[in-house]
This record gives C-alpha cells, sequence and structure tokens, in this order.
C-alpha cells in the first residue's frame, strides 16, 4: 500500500469496501477467492461518516443533508431547554439520561437486571453461584419450551458468533456438507463460519426481503446429503422473519438425518420458539437482544439428537474452547449444582441472566410474544402510514423484534441517524451491503415493548416522523 493512499480516508474506505465485495452466493470454496485479512465487518453507518454509493463513491451532501446542518444551526441556540425537555423524557429509570438504544441489539436493559450484576465477587465453583448458574440452565429450558431431558442448553462466555463456531466445531466434520438458507448478511457470515471449520457450505439464496421457499429448499435436500441446514430466524440485516416449523418438518421428512440449526440471535426472547414440538437441533442466541442481558454470553439448546451426533463424531471437535467435550460435563453439573471447571465463567453476567429469565418467566411466554407481535404491528403501520415501505413486504415475513425500513428516494441513514438521534433515539443504519444506504433498522424487543412505563416505541414512532419532516418529506 503507497504512503498516500494510507494517509487518505478515502481511499481507506475503498479498501475497506472492496473486502465487502465477497463472491459467490453458492460456491462451496470460496476461500481462495478472498483476500486473506479479510474484515468481516459489513458497511454501515455506524462505522463511517461518509457514505457511499454502490461503485465506492462518497455521495454529495444532499439537499436534506444540507437542511439539516441549518437547523442544527437553528437548534443550537435552542439547546438549553431542549436538553432538559430531553433528560425528562429520556429519565426512563434509575438509569443515567440517554437516549433510548431502539436497535436490533443491544437493546435496552432493566434497572433490577443491571444491577443485579454489582454483584460483589463470588468464586465460580462455590456453591450460592452454582446454585445461581443450575437455576438459569433450568429456566433456559423453559424459555426455549423443551421438557426433553435429553435437550442440552450450553451458557458460554462470549457473543452471539461463538454459537456458528460451537455449531461448526461440534456438530460438522471436515468436509461435511451444510445447506444455509440465506436471508441476508447472517448467513454469508454463518457460512464462512461454517467453511472455517472445514465444512461445505451451499446457500440458498433468497431475493432481498424475502426467504427461501420450501420448494427449494425440498429441491436441495434431495441432490444432496446434508448434515445441517441452518437457517436465520429473524435475519437483523433484513427483518425478515423465517418460518421455523414447516421448515423443520420439511427437513424431518425429506431428509430425517439432517440436523436443524436456527440462529435465534435477534429472535430468542421475542419471537415463538418451539424447540421440542418443531423439532429443532440447536437454537442459538446472545444475551444481548431479547433476551434483555448486557453482550457477553453465547446461549444455546441443543437437542439429545445432535448430541449424539456429537458424540458419534469420528474425528475430534475443532476448537478447544468451544468444545463440547469441555462444556458438556460442566453444563450438567451445574444443572445438577455440583461444582465443576473447565473455564471461568462470567459470575456478574450469569446474574443478569439469572434476573432476566426470572423477569420474563413470571408471565405466560406467549403473553411476550403477542406483546412482541403488537408493538411490531404498531410500528409497521406507522411506517405504512408514512407512505414507507419495508425490505421484508410480506407481513409473514416480517419479523415481530425489529423493522427494516426504506428511506425515501434521495434520503440517506446519515440524513435521518443524527436527528433521530436528537430526539432521544436511537436507529441503526442499513446492514446489507446491496442496499446499505437505503434503509434504517428499528429494534423492538425486550423491556422497550414490554416495559408500559417506557415510552420507547412511540417516541421512536413520532422521532422518525419528526425526523423525515425535517429532511423536507411529506407522506
Ligand atoms: C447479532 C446477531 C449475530 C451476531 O451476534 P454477536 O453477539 O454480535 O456476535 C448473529 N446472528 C444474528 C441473527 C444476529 O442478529
Amino acid at each position: 500500500m503507497s504512503s498516500r493512499a494510507k494517509s487518505s480516508p478515502t481511499s481507506r474506505l475503498k479498501l475497506f469496501s472492496k473486502h465487502l465485495n465477497s463472491p459467490s452466493p453458492t460456491s462451496t470454496s470460496t476461500f481462495l477467492e478472498k483476500p486473506f485479512l479479510e474484515l468481516n465487518t459489513p458497511f454501515s453507518t455506524e462505522r463511517s461518516a461518509h457514505w457511499e454509493d454502490e461503485q465506492g463513491k462518497i455521495i454529495r451532501k444532499s439537499k436534506f443533508q444540507e437542511k439539516i446542518e441549518e437547523k442544527t444551526k437553528e437548534e443550537a441556540t435552542q439547546t438549553e431547554q431542549e436538553q432538559s425537555e430531553r433528560k425528562q423524557s429520556a429519565k426512563m429509570s434509575k438509569q443515567a439520561p440517554h437516549a433510548a438504544l431502539m436497535i436490533p441489539g443491544p437493546i435496552e436493559f432493566d434497572d433490577a437486571v443491571l444491577e443485579s450484576m454489582s454483584h460483589y465477587s463470588e468464586s465460580h465453583v462455590g456453591q450460592p453461584f452454582v446454585n445461581t448458574f443450575g437455576e438459569v440452565l433450568s429456566n433456559l429450558r423453559k424459555l426455549f419450551q423443551t421438557t426433553d431431558p435429553s435437550a442440552q442448553p450450553f451458557i458460554l462466555s462470549g457473543s452471539g458468533t461463538l454459537g456458528w463456531d460451537q455449531v461448526a466445531a461440534n456438530l460438522i466434520e471436515p468436509g461435511e456438507e451444510a445447506l444455509v438458507l440465506h436471508t441476508g448478511y447472517f448467513a454469508d457470515s454463518f457460512a464462512d463460519c461454517l467453511e472455517t471449520y472445514g465444512a461445505k457450505a451451499t446457500q440458498i439464496k433468497a431475493p432481498i426481503g424475502d426467504r427461501p421457499q420450501l420448494d427449494e429448499v425440498e429441491k436441495a435436500l434431495k441432490e444432496k446429503k446434508y448434515k445441517l441446514v441452518t437457517v436465520t430466524h429473524v435475519d437483523t440485516s433484513t427483518g425478515v422473519l423465517s418460518e421455523l416449523k414447516a421448515l423443520s418438518e420439511l427437513v424431518h421428512r425429506v431428509s430425517p438425518e439432517t440436523l436443524v440449526i436456527v440462529d435465534g440471535v435477534c429472535s430468542v426472547g421475542g419471537e415463538e420458539i418451539k424447540f421440542d414440538e418443531w423439532g429443532l437441533d440447536v437454537v442459538l442466541t446472545a444475551s444481548q437482544k431479547a433476551i434483555g442481558v448486557p453482550a457477553g454470553l453465547s446461549i444455546l439448546m441443543v437437542s439429545g439428537r445432535a448430541i449424539e451426533v456429537f458424540k458419534n463424531r469420528k474425528t475430534r471437535p475443532t476448537s478447544y474452547f468451544g468444545s463440547w467435550k469441555n462444556w458438556l460435563p460442566i453444563m450438567q453439573n451445574y444443572e445438577a449444582k455440583k461444582a465443576s471447571y473447565f473455564a471461568t465463567p462470567s459470575p456478574q453476567l450469569i446474574h443478569a441472566l439469572h434476573t432476566s429469565l426470572n423477569q420474563i418467566l413470571s408471565k405466560p411466554l406467549d403473553q411476550r410474544f403477542s406483546d412482541h407481535k403488537a408493538a411490531s404491528d404498531k410500528i409497521k403501520k406507522a411506517v405504512s402510514d408514512l407512505g414507507l415501505k419495508q425490505l421484508a413486504t410480506k407481513r409473514e415475513n416480517q419479523a415481530n423484534t425489529m423493522t427494516a425500513i426504506y428511506l425515501p428516494d434521495g434520503v440517506s441513514p446519515p440524513d435521518v441517524l443524527p436527528s433521530l438521534m436528537k430526539k432521544g433515539i436511537i436507529f441503526a443504519g442499513g446492514l446489507h451491503k446491496e442496499i446499505a444506504s437505503k434503509y434504517i433498522r428499528f429494534g423492538h424487543m425486550g423491556v422497550s415493548v414490554t416495559d408500559s412505563q417506557r415510552k420507547d416505541i412511540t417516541k421512536g414512532i413520532d422521532a422518525l416522523k419528526e425526523s423525515l419532516s425535517e429532511v423536507g418529506y411529506k407522506a
């Protein structure tokens, strides 16, 4: 790299966006085609104040952007009163005043969940902590609606991504085939993860906003023997919801040995999941999305059938930290309230999860799911009343935990996100690289939905309306 290229942010951005042009929707081996040190990061507004079009050219300042800048100057004179109003409305709890985090994770946290983290230090093998961990594992069974004793919950320190690694390292052996159903960015990454561990990943890609159809999946399953099928329950890059029940039935009927793996990072705790009834083999998630706990825990429910597949491996697991050989006895001991050690868990996060699961399970789960659906319906109606479209066009394809909203023509995320922030609302920019500059994402899960004291949802809708009208958009 020349020193000029190094010092120019524009050329660095260009290099960066080149990394994103990863090839090949269905190829089984993309590795050699990719740059060696590929950045596994999508193009998104959080990363840059600049904006590029699909060709990597910086988009010139739009008339909307200019208007915002004028407006910002105006507002500078009235900030004091405004600020105090904002503080008032942001005072949602004992937490310091802050804009409501309405992105698809991390989400807003409940006070009690946060407070349970300021627990004095405990030994991770002392009985009190072992009891807490054990209760958390039992409660996870309830959250996933499983009563099958052969199913196994896992909680490891790490983020949601570690769930992909666990699946890839424990359930598939080098050279085996995986079918990855693509509804957005997260399937590309899951496929990449599987290939990192030597599996061969084939993707079925749906057009943006849609999901692979059952007949396509059936055809693929009949063509080749797949060790597992992965599906993203809610794809956080597109807001597309997958239908798990019918898909799982299909897999069991057409290819009974194929494991059904669900990336539920943006769905568990907000979308209905019936682990036993739907015949799922792994549902993986993370703490910071609809479960409402700070980031740092990789949470999985694994079926007895998948545990058997793991136990019958011919080769050893291809990860050390993520190996179920190491973790299975630990999880079983914790649930039996027996101390044991493989690697130190995070007592503080386990306490937070304990509190959050107790809150979630104190009400019927059906109620929780219908509350999320009602909030989602309200947002989706407001979006369409505003004359805006979602990435997912059909209601049955639309997630209940988030909404991905196309901005009006000529408006890009940097035109509205800063003004939303001023109104006390944080939304996320686009994440799907082909259309990242055209849409924003509104996360609606957890306490923002279930705590009636909070006005996050209405505030989010009102702020969106105002920010759009500020840039000259009329519904
Ligand atoms: C957020 C997310 C992930 C990644 O989780 P991290 O905690 O960021 O590692 C994976 N899949 C989906 C569907 C997600 O929404």
